[in-house]
């Protein structure tokens, strides 16, 4: 690898792909795409079931025709795509250490586009007590150990979570001949929307919300799971694996070891509405922006983020510094979390994309300058995607804040 090319993107996923097709077709000369894994998808790749691509091509995939159709755009668009090289880190003027193939290699850049995804949380950062055995996975490696090596690691697991992804997940263990003895949700109540989220017990798979889980035993493999029920009683169940599922969390190490600021709120790299991060060579784009949306979300971001990177590259009016939007709890995350004044750029970015850290009821409202520009009152759920419009004051304001009421 020599030279300076144009723009290297990082992940070959549905917002890398899109990001990096939209810089070819906007004309930008040398765009790099860079992926660890042997083939383009990203985590869709796993995913045995559709619907992927409707919008974005006009008909549906499951997930490992989906990543073809990806790696069919991006060659056919001039992309020069690079599987099996992993960005190891870079510098703040997008000097980049990559493994290959072949060995350590550099390449340098004029612009970065991180696009490097989530994952969902694995057992140690969940902090599970007991003891441990062989048989804990997480959805995506239930689904990649199928996809890849038609590996079931268990026929009776225990389904921890309730998002989408684990209705996904229960759905992947009954069509490929296991039972889950239930599905266990340490929030109050199930969070993937009505109706999936009588999916469970419409299959025969019992729900409890609101409980703790208080041991996980096995010599060698799982064995049994005990949880406290919201009822206060202690239960035992048999079972040979847990699937953890969901609780995503931005895969944000490569921009942390290379000195990208990351939001607190998020834990992926703090953008503007641009998709630029506090470095103005490096944006980012996709669910390694916030955890998570769906494959489409992140390509539709992906196509945005990658005009901004072109529009940004012909640029010579330098704008100022980017300004913090801040917000208060239960709010837990705000996207984009800066605002940079002075650009006459088209946005990447039109809505905020708001988080609740947990179930609450009352008013959020945005404040610019102090002054009530939008507002709206309901019950907010945690993991539920919430768009307020960024109004076109906001870029140039000196406060931009999310205020929250909540009701007694
Ligand atoms: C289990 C599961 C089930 C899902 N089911 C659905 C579904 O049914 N429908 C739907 O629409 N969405 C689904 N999704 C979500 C969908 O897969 C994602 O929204 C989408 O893939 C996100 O795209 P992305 O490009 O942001 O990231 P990803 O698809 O995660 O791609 C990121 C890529 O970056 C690469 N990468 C990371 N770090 C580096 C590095 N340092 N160097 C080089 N490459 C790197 C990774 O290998 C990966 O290929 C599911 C996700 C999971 C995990």
């Amino acid at each position: 690898m020599s030279g300076i090319v144009d723009v290297v993107v990082v992940g070959g996923g549905p917002a890398g792909v899109a990001a990096a097709v939209e810089l070819r077709r906007l004309g930008i000369g040398r765009v790099v795409l860079l992926e660890r894994e042997a083939s383009l998808g990203g985590a869709t790749r796993h995913c045995g079931h559709s619907p992927f691509g409707m919008r974005e091509f006009g008909r549906v995939y499951v997930g490992a025709a989906y990543g073809q159709r990806l790696d069919a755009e991006a060659r056919r668009a001039g992309v020069d795509v690079r599987t099996g090289c992993s960005v190891v880190t870079f510098d703040a003027a997008c000097r980049l250490t990559v493994t290959t193939p072949t060995g350590v290699e550099t390449l340098a850049a004029r612009r970065l586009l991180l696009a490097t995804g989530a994952r969902e949380m694995p057992r140690s950062a969940r902090l599970l007590p007991g003891d441990r055995p062989v048989g804990v996975v997480t959805t995506g490696t239930l689904q990649a150990g199928l996809a890849f090596h038609r590996l079931m690691p268990f026929r009776r697991p225990v389904v921890v979570g309730s998002e989408l992804v684990s209705q996904s997940a229960v759905l992947t263990c009954l069509t490929h001949g296991a039972r889950p003895v239930a599905m266990l949700e340490t929030e109050r109540h199930a969070l993937a929307p009505a109706p999936f989220r009588w999916f469970p017990a419409l299959a025969g798979v019992p729900f409890h919300a609101g409980v703790d889980l208080l041991d996980l035993r096995g010599a060698g493999r799982v064995e049994a799971v005990t949880f406290r029920r919201a009822d206060g009683a202690i239960e035992t169940l048999d079972c040979d694996g847990v699937l953890l599922t969901g609780r995503f969390v931005p895969e944000a190490s490569l921009a942390r070891q290379s000195g990208v600021a990351l939001d607190a709120g998020s834990e992926g790299p703090a953008i503007d509405q641009h998709g630029r991060t506090r470095n103005p060579r490096v944006f980012a784009g996709g669910n390694v922006l916030r955890a998570i949306e769906t494959g489409g979300w992140a390509f539709r971001e992906g196509r945005a983020v990658g005009r901004a990177v072109a529009a940004d590259l012909a640029r010579v009016v330098e704008s100022g510094a980017p300004r913090a939007v801040t917000c208060e709890p239960p709010i837990k995350l705000v996207v984009p979390g800066l605002l940079t004044p002075g650009s006459d750029e088209p946005p990447a970015f039109r809505h905020f994309q708001l988080r609740f850290a947990r179930r609450a009821r009352g008013w959020l409202s945005l404040e610019i300058d102090g002054r009530e520009v939008w507002a709206a009152e309901r019950s907010w759920l945690p993991e539920r995607r919430v768009l307020v419009p960024i109004p076109p004051a906001a870029a140039n304001a000196a406060t931009v804040h999310f205020r929250f009421r909540e009701h007694p």
